[in-house]
């Protein structure tokens, strides 16, 4: 049985996140998406609440499953029993942090894969950093995330509209 792992801080998860984990559910036993609780960059969104979104969008996905770690990759990897990493692969400058990373997560756990799909090319411009500038502006970011995302968003940067579309739900209920 192969496991697999996709890790990313998913701040938020996106319409080519999906992507990516619906082609590698595809490919593996089991593949965990694994939600990092401290990224390096500053986040938007509280661990659990990009965990919930994760588990939102992918669910229904045969063999994925989320879980948060806190731990150096390699020994998450060690505890689920999962040899290959999954990635996406966007642009030149990914490569050159995906491979520096495949190099040093081999180092340290040998016999470790890393697999990367290509991003498809209805998704390559999307990020989750882009995304998030752009909600903030109060543009439409539905097409670029999943719905359970895009409502959050608003949530976050328009509480006023978030509360008038609520306030419309419930009138016409
Ligand atoms: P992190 O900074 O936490 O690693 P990213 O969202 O930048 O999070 O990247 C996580 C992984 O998802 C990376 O392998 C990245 O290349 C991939 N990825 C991000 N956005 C897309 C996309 N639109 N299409 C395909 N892969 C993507």
């Amino acid at each position: 049985m192969t496991v697999a792992v996709l890790p990313a801080s998913f701040d938020p998860i996106t319409r080519g996140h999906v992507d990516i984990i619906a082609r590698a559910s595809g490919l593996f036993d089991r593949l965990i998406v694994a939600v990092y609780a401290r990224p390096k960059k500053a986040v938007l969104f509280p661990l659990e609440e990009r965990v919930a979104m994760v588990g939102e969008s992918v669910a229904g996905l045969p063999g994925v499953e989320v879980m948060a770690f806190d731990s150096l990759l390699v020994d998450f990897m060690r505890e689920v029993g999962a040899r290959v990493v999954v990635r996406g692969l966007r642009w030149v400058s990914d490569f050159e942090f995906e491979f520096q990373q495949a190099s040093a997560n081999r180092m340290l756990l040998p016999g470790l894969e890393t697999v990367c799909l290509f991003a498809s090319t209805d998704y390559v411009f999307f990020s989750s950093s882009i995304i998030k500038e752009i909600a903030e502006h109060a543009g439409d970011v539905s097409a670029m995330v999943p719905d359970p995302v895009a409502r959050r968003l608003i949530e976050r940067f328009s509480p006023l509209s978030a509360g008038a579309s609520r306030e419309v739900t419930s009138s016409t209920s």
